[in-house]
């Protein structure tokens, strides 16, 4: 134990000396627009939480009653007895919303694609994921014990270079993507990717973190945007960010569903949903559905436009380049009164640090404007 706190203590001197340190600032309070922190108030552009929803008044009310009715906790594991009518109607409504037959809910999207993956492919398959898929997507991968391999970022030729190369193998082949890239900001070429996979009888696995509540009908995600939804095998979304609770979902056939029930471990080992979490997506997703949710998906687009008139997403990276530099202009920022994240490896590759910016439909037009200024002032345009 003695050398192995001693190995401890030299990766972490090692990570110090790099930049790469990580901490967790502690912060008093919170809104989708500030942060406060030893008294102090911040403009936020760093949270998931691009429509507000989190801090909407009927979505915390909704979540208050659920506590008064059903407690704090769920008690156990959904195939025990956490399973509440709550969690059964938000699982049916979001199979509505996203146009399959069933889905399941899971604690957190990590758990998702954790669970999930290892539950659709096994030794003898193969899964093929883009490079810039989220750690979860590549530990899941991992866990299945399928060969993987990788395609170069939205790259469909290589994609189609690993499928031809692969398919005649006679195995299972599940394509992973995202719908939009978490640390990038950019939208994958869905309908092409989605072509293509079908080309070879590959399955698709989407995960919609980032795009759900964004895009397409009530929000439903770029698959239903581009008209492609019913052609995904496997849809993925997180209820912790557009969504204001905290949680994921799988959807996908009714079999597939069943299936997971029956595989996927970190459903079946872990416990159910909280109440509170279940009745806030509950809400947040009938919001969605409502106009006030339309005017607050428009309101979101003004606000990434502002910021960037090319935008595509609620996303956007500053790449910098080196860790230190990186960290410096984030707490310039700070010091200005705005929180950016400063993102670095292994979250991105070594050297491609960067700020991630990120919008939210309840940001004033003084709040962009005032986070461009500094940012002109220290030589960047985004
Ligand atoms: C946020 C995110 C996850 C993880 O979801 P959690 O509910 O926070 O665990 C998974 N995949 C992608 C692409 C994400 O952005």
């Amino acid at each position: 134990m003695g050398s192995g706190e001693t190995s401890f203590r030299e990766k972490l001197a090692s990570f110090r000396q790099r930049g790469l340190e990580r901490f967790r600032i502690t912060f008093e309070g919170r809104t989708p627009r500030h942060l406060s922190q030893e008294g102090r108030l911040y403009v936020s552009f760093a949270s998931n939480d691009y429509l507000g929803l989190s801090c909407h008044p009927r979505v915390r009310e909704k979540s208050c009653e659920a506590v008064e009715k059903f407690g704090a906790g769920a008690g156990a594991s959904p195939l025990v007895c956490g399973q509440l009518g709550l969690h059964t109607q938000l699982e049916e409504e979001i199979a509505r919303w996203k146009g399959t037959e069933a889905a399941c809910l899971f604690s957190s999207g990590y758990a998702a694609a954790l669970g999930t993956i290892r539950a659709l492919v096994g030794p003898g398959d193969l899964v093929v994921l883009d490079e810039f898929s989220h750690a979860s997507l590549w530990d899941g991968a991992r866990l299945s014990r399928a060969l993987v391999r990788v395609f170069s970022h939205s790259d469909l030729d290589a994609l189609q270079r690993v499928l031809t190369r692969y398919s005649k193998k006679n195995r299972r082949i599940l394509v992973v993507a995202e719908s939009v890239y978490s640390m990038d900001g950019d939208v994958a070429p869905l309908q092409d990717l989605v072509e293509l996979k079908d080309r070879y009888g590959a399955w698709l696995l989407l995960d919609e973190a980032h795009a759900t509540g964004i895009y397409g009908k009530a929000g439903a995600g770029l698959g239903s945007e581009l008209g492609v939804a019913s052609r995904i095998e496997f849809h993925l979304g997180t209820l912790g960010k557009v969504l204001g609770s905290m949680g994921a979902y799988v959807a996908a056939s009714r079999e597939v569903i069943q299936w997971l029930l029956h595989s996927a471990r970190s459903l079946m080992y872990s416990t159910a949903l909280s109440p509170a979490m279940v009745a806030a997506a509950l809400e947040a997703l009938k919001i969605l559905h409502s106009e006030e949710g339309a005017r607050r998906r428009n309101q979101l687009w003004d606000n990434i436009r502002f910021i960037n008139p090319d935008g595509s997403s609620a996303i956007l990276p500053i790449v910098v380049g080196a860790e230190s530099k990186a960290m410096e202009m984030a707490s310039r920022l700070q010091e200005e009164g705005f929180y950016v994240p400063a993102i670095r490896y292994p979250t991105v590759p070594r050297g491609k640090a960067r700020l991630r910016i990120s919008v939210t439909s309840e940001h004033k037009p003084a709040d962009m404007a005032g986070l461009l200024a500094i940012l002109r002032h220290m030589g960047i345009c985004p």
